[in-house]
Parts: structure tokens; sequence; C-alpha cells
């Protein structure tokens, strides 16, 4: 009888075969492995505010949230990413039809491209881009655009004109990130203007990944894509407590946008994940009350660590593109007489006893990349002050 054997044809599909594992997955376990300070994936090392911890707990223990959540969130989630958007933005959302809790942000971002997205669009995006763009781009089909930020003078830049040659007559979406992860770039009020008024020229949609809305430095401000003329109604804003509590394992994000596109980004989150993070969606509702105080010492505390590590990479010699917003740094390796960014990070555990995540992965134009390095400084400051002190030592002598 004739074996049988195993499909020879390839595993994963077209539309993934070009995503491999996830460069954060595979240097956080290069970390681990060298026993190296980790500055590459995006995570805190100390967990938020011991209340909201709590809070948690307690809705555990009391059975708050062990069962399946209602499929938009619970209501007491809802009402407070509700008062959030109006407290701080001025932006009147209706919990009960304007509000999505999802599986973090990564959900939102996904669930928002399955189900606006039909193959063949093109969904315009910054290069370089948060790594699952561009996989869930794929995943639905959609052809990505990217319009490349450039250094100009000590900061990527946004060329609006670039911006506005990339819409076509097949764009459907607009996918925006400000605060921007890797580069650090906070959008202007004149950029986002000009983004506004490209939207409603063109009838497109938005999806806007503001994960980062309450890490921002200096005079930048974060200005929500969703309150400049026009755009509340064509605008999928997305945030996540993740980044803002430093509860990144909680995986505890939300949609705001108009009834229409809440039950259009539900369609496909429902068979997504259906819901999520029951216990934690309470314990976030608190989070999400906490005072301003709250909001001005995590930033504060990350500014000043953003300055440690900025300083101590000019330091040892890198070129610094001091961020805005975010808790990256990126960097130019070319001063050090490095341009292969790849390299440089495989054999930075080594040299140096850190890890950093090449920007390349982040760019369909990967030689654009090629020389730029990231590095989070969301780690406690004696952690920063040793990876700053390995990096002089291997590298400025
Ligand atoms: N978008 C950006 C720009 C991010 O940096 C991240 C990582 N926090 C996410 C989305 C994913 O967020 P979450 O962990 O809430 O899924
Ligand atoms: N957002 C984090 C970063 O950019 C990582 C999240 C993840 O590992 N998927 O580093």
């Amino acid at each position: 009888m004739a074996v049988m054997t195993f499909s020879a044809r390839p595993l994963l599909n077209r539309r993934l075969a070009e995503f491999g594992t996830t460069i954060f997955a595979e240097m956080s376990a290069l970390a681990l492995s060298t026993g190296s300070i980790n500055l590459g994936q995006g995570f805190p090392d100390t967990d938020g505010p011991r209340e909201i911890r709590d809070a948690a707990a307690r809705a555990l223990t009391e059975g708050r949230g062990n069962q399946y959540p209602p499929g938009l969130g619970v209501p007491e989630l809802r009402t407070a990413v509700a008062a959030h958007q109006q407290r701080r933005y001025g932006l009147s959302y209706d919990p009960d039809t304007e509000v999505l809790v999802t599986a973090g942000a990564t959900e939102a971002v996904a669930a928002a491209l399955l189900a606006l997205v039909e193959p063949g669009d093109e969904v315009v995006a910054f290069e370089p881009y948060y790594d699952s763009y561009a996989a869930c781009i794929a995943m639905a089909g959609g052809t990505r655009v990217p319009v490349t930020l450039r250094p100009h003078e000590g900061v990527f830049r946004l060329d609006l004109d670039e911006l506005r040659d990339a819409v076509t007559d097949h764009t459907r979406l607009l996918l925006i990130n400000t605060p921007h992860n890797p580069t650090g770039t906070v959008l202007t009020r004149e950029e986002l203007t000009e983004i506004a008024r490209l939207a409603v020229e063109r009838d497109l949609i938005v999806v806007t990944d503001e994960v980062y809305e309450h890490l921002v430095f200096d005079g930048a401000e974060h200005l929500p894509l969703a309150s400049f003329p026009g755009m509340r109604e064509r605008t999928v804003s997305i945030s996540s407590a993740g980044k803002t509590f430093s509860f990144t394992g909680w995986k505890v994000g939300w949609v705001t946008a108009s009834p229409a596109l809440v039950a259009a980004v539900r369609s496909a989150k429902q068979y997504l994940t259906y819901v999520a993070s029951g216990p934690f969606q309470y314990a976030v509702a608190e989070a999400l009350a906490l005072p301003d105080a709250y909001f001005e010492e995590f930033r504060a505390d990350m500014r000043a660590k953003r300055d440690l590590l900025s300083a101590g990479l000019a330091d040892a010699g890198f070129g610094v593109f001091r961020p805005a917003g975010t808790y990256f740094v990126t960097t130019d390796i070319r001063p050090l007489g490095e341009t292969d960014g790849f390299a440089f990070c495989r054999s930075l555990p080594e040299r140096a006893g850190v890890v950093a995540i090449p920007n390349a992965v982040f760019y369909d134009h990967r030689e654009e990349g090629a020389p730029f390095v990231r590095f989070a400084f969301c780690k406690r400051t004696e952690v920063l002050a040793e990876a700053v002190q390995r990096l002089r030592q291997a590298f400025a002598g």
C-alpha cells in the first residue's frame, strides 16, 4: 500500500509567507539566552499602580469578569473610555454604541483592517511601521502603500506631498500612528490638519493608533485625529492600557468610533477573540479614572528615562533622534562605523550585553531602515544606567 506523504505545499499561506517570527519574540529570546539587558521589546520592567492591580484581584475574587464579558466590553470600562475621551479631548462618544473593548490595540488594528479592507484595496501607512500593520493588511488581502518618514534635522518627518501622492482611487484607508513607534515622532497640528483635509477630500476612512497618547514630552502635544474637522465620523481611534498603565500583559485595548464603524469592527472582532481579559476590564476602568497627577508623574518619569538613555547613547557615539513621544529612541549607527542594523543587533549582546531592535524590520524599503536601531527606555533607572555604561565601554572605549 502506498504511504501517503504529507503535503509538499508550503504550510504558511501566501499572504503570510513573508512574515516570520516577530522581531520582538526573537530579540527577547536573545536577551534571555545571553543574559543581556533587554532594551528591545517595549514593555516596562515595573508593573503599573498597586491600586489598579488590587482592583484586578478584587474583580477576580469577587467573580466579576470570570465568565465571558459582553461583546462590546463591560459597561464600566466603556463608560470610563468615553469619559476619558471627553475629559482629555472634549470628544463625546456613546458608551453603548461608540466604544468597543478589544484584546489590546493589536486586536483592534487587526479587526479594523479585516472589517474595512476589501481584497485589493490600498492601505496607506507610515514607514517604518509597527510590525503587526503589515501582517494585518496582508491578512485582510489589502495592499500596503508605505509613506516613508525621513530623518531631517534630528527627527523623522512626514512629507505631506508624498502622502498626498500615495493616495489613489484604490485607497480605502489611512493607517496613522501618532506618537509614532519606532521613531518617536509626534504629528503636529498642521500635519494632522492636512491629513484630515486629505481624508475628507478623498473620502477615506482613517484608522489611528494612539496607544502612546499619554507619552509626549517637552512642548509636544498629542492631538487625536478624530477631533479635526470632518474626522469624527470617518475615524477609528485605537488605544490601549498596556503602555499608559504599564500592564502590557493584560491586553486590554479599545476602539472609539461612530456606531457604523464600531459595528463593522465588532463584526470582525467577534470572530477573532469574541471577548477577552474580563477581570482586567474592571481594573482598567478604574485606571482611566486616575487623577491627572498619575498621568503627569508617569510622563515625567519617562521623560527623565528618555534623557538618561539618549544622553548615554550619544556619549557612546550613536546618532540619536530625540523622541517627542513613545518610550523608544531611534539611533543611527553610522557614526559608529556600522551600516547594517540587523547584524549590529545580532552582535550587540556579545559586544555590549544589551539587546535592541533593528528598525529595518519595520520597512518595506529595508535599505532605508538599515542604519537605524531602536532602544526602549521603559526600564528602571539603574537598568538604563547599567546599559549606558556597557554601551559606552563597548563603543567609546
Ligand atoms: N500599536 C503600537 C504602535 C504599539 O507600539 C503597540 C505595542 N504596545 C501596539 C499597537 C500593541 O498594543 P497592545 O499591547 O495593546 O496590543
Ligand atoms: N509594542 C511593543 C514594541 O514595539 C511590542 C509588542 C509585541 O511584542 N508585539 O516593542
